[in-house]
């Protein structure tokens, strides 16, 4: 399978998602509670293969609280949207919502992601699309020929991420949810609650619609 949500450890902890290819990526890392299950877990998939890259879809600590403890055991590099990287570069438990959690954040070295920007796992080609709204730094990844889209909190399988913690925006979401309606999106992997594995575009325009009825 060569997208791949792996074993949830904790109900409220975010989607990891591992985009297979020789240089496999993980997409975001949970909360880092109960890491070592995630750490075995990875290991055994990754097969002895590296994973030189984790990107992270955004700042919030059920996404990133287990980021450095899994890049530390992988020698994996962290990548993300500027806007969001420079709170975790400074360790900030308030501004990822660590503290909402009951986690902490230490400050962690993170790579920038440009827009546009393509990262290849040798099987998969994804684009770098940012969409913010749900923060200020949240991205996507997409990939044209599979009409594959991981979307991070900005769009789930029925429902669209809350603009109301700090950095988040109604209306970037808006404009966001009305860029990633332009693309043509069958699988659909968000970062909570189950994926779809085709009629991906349905999720975005419904969910464009739930905000203009919820101004
Ligand atoms: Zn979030």
């Amino acid at each position: 399978m060569s997208f791949r949500i792996l074993e949830q450890t904790l109900l409220f902890d975010a989607n990891r998602i591992l985009i297979d290819g020789e240089r496999p990526i993980l997409v975001d890392a949970g909360t880092g509670f109960k890491i070592e299950d995630a750490i075995a877990e990875l290991k055994a998939l990754l097969d002895g293969r590296e994973l030189e890259r984790i990107v992270l879809t955004h700042r919030h600590f059920d996404h990133v609280g287990g980021a450095k403890r899994i890049a530390d055991e992988f020698s994996s590099e962290l990548l993300m949207a500027p806007a969001d990287a420079e709170v975790l570069r400074r360790g900030d438990s308030e501004a990822t919502l660590g503290t909402d959690f009951g986690g902490r954040i230490e400050p962690m070295e993170v790579g920038d992601l440009a827009e546009g920007e393509t990262l290849s796992t040798g099987e998969h080609d994804m684009e770098v699309i940012y969409t913010p709204g749900h923060s200020a730094g949240s991205i996507c990844l997409y990939e044209e020929s599979s009409a594959t889209l991981v979307s991070g909190d900005t769009v789930f399988v029925g429902g669209i991420g809350r603009y109301d913690t700090p950095s988040a925006s109604r209306d970037e979401l808006e404009a966001s949810l009305r860029k990633l309606s332009a693309l043509k999106v069958e699988a659909l992997y968000p970062g909570h609650g189950p994926e779809a594995k085709s009629g991906g575009s349905r999720h975005i325009i419904n969910g464009l619609r739930m905000l203009e009825d919820y101004p």
